[in-house]
């Protein structure tokens, strides 16, 4: 049978957590250990203390264990542990094996409760962490690639709190207990029959906050708000780009640096451009004369311009010219790709009575076999 956590606590179900966490207190403090050498139902209660403790302090464990009876995977192993209750088969019973007091602020008695009510830690500083980098996702066009683009875009990220100054208190004058870890300095997780422990986010296992905790950050410091930015795509970027926006990532903690924001760039398609790195590839038509004879073409480039290129008598389709320079930015650097012109010829629109003669004409010129590599 599952154990009552709240008859363990002596709270009834309606209880508040500040009733919880008052009841948790004083039971921890009655049976500890330290205060009870030797007696083995002590530490059995104590034990039982904490596991109520950190179920019903949780609000997600709370509501499941409210609505199922326990907290943890289901159904629980039969030979989960022994010894924590009748048959040791409770759901808990198995989280409890090895249970080790340092997890709870330090080994003896004297620690514990200098996390607790003493406090000697609290007003240490905290070390500083750098905020969480971010990642943009933005699509730009194939012409905005080539040539760079200053834009201003909306980024959602944790800010430093303006209430408190990114500290997480409001000065009210002396100190007081971490509601969240209830002046432990530790919080528990649950990961089916494995228990951890970890140190306390609110109070940093100080388990005292510098005044109260900020209504606003709930003691992080940050808060999650939307900031214009203004970004610089520098020319030449591909999709897959990704571009370093510094310092605009979420905030630090504890006086630590913000992380960075990523952009992530997705270029869409050109209509006849194609990106290879920094070369540019484009397909250009030429006529069956064009192709035999040779000629001069016109073709675009990525930089809206014309360039002329010659293409020899006997062109086949397929074959590529290249125009030095003519291909995309080399980002950071002060030179282009080259762009290759791939030729294809394309036949007459149309087929009247004259071109049918011609091509009759033009057939006799075909002194070789145009498929005798293939076997035929
Ligand atoms: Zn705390
Ligand atoms: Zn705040």
């Amino acid at each position: 049978m599952a154990k009552d956590y709240y008859e363990i606590l002596g709270v009834p179900r309606t209880a508040t957590v500040a009733e919880i966490k008052k009841a948790y207190r004083k039971l921890a403090r009655k049976y500890h250990p330290d205060l009870n050498p030797g007696d083995k139902s002590a530490e059995t209660k104590f034990k039982e203390i904490q596991e109520a403790y950190s179920v019903l302090s949780d609000p997600k464990k709370r509501a499941q264990y409210d609505q199922f009876g326990f907290v943890g995977d289901f159904p629980p192993r039969a030979d989960a542990g022994q010894g924590a209750g009748p048959g040791g088969t409770g759901p808990f019973s198995g989280g409890f094996e090895g249970f080790d007091f340092s997890e709870y602020g330090g080994s003896s008695f004297k620690d514990f409760f200098e996390n607790l009510f003493t406090n000697q830690r609290a007003g240490q500083a905290v070390s500083p962490q750098r905020g969480e980098d971010l990642n943009y996702s933005m699509t730009i066009s194939f012409a905005d690639a080539i040539y760079g683009l200053q834009t201003k875009i909306k980024v959602n990220r944790l800010m430093p709190c303006s209430q408190c100054g990114g500290g997480g208190y409001i000065s009210s004058g002396g100190q007081q207990l971490c509601p969240d870890c209830g002046g432990s300095g530790q919080s528990y997780m649950q990961r089916g029959f494995m228990k951890f422990t970890t140190t306390c986010p609110t109070c940093h296992g100080t388990g005292r906050l510098r005044g109260q905790v900020c209504p606003s950050c709930r003691g992080e410091g940050r808060v999650l708000g939307s900031e214009t930015i203004t970004v610089r795509i520098p020319k030449g970027v591909d999709s897959g780009s990704k571009v370093r926006v510094p310092g605009k990532g979420n905030a630090g903690i504890n006086g630590g640096p913000a992380g960075d924001l990523y952009i992530n760039l997705v270029v869409t398609d050109h209509p006849f451009f194609q990106r290879e790195g920094a070369n540019i590839h484009v397909r250009v038509p030429v006529t069956v004369p064009e192709a035999t004879l040779g000629a001069k073409i016109e073709v675009p480039t990525v930089y809206g311009e014309k360039k002329i290129i010659r293409i020899p008598p006997g062109t086949k389709s397929g074959q590529k010219f290249r125009i030095k320079g003519e291909g995309a930015p080399v980002i950071g650097r002060n030179n282009r790709g080259d762009m290759y012109v791939e030729v294809y010829i394309v036949p007459p629109s149309s087929v009247d009575q004259g071109v049918r003669e011609l091509m009759k004409e033009l057939e006799k010129y075909y002194e070789f076999n145009p498929r005798a590599n293939l076997g035929s």
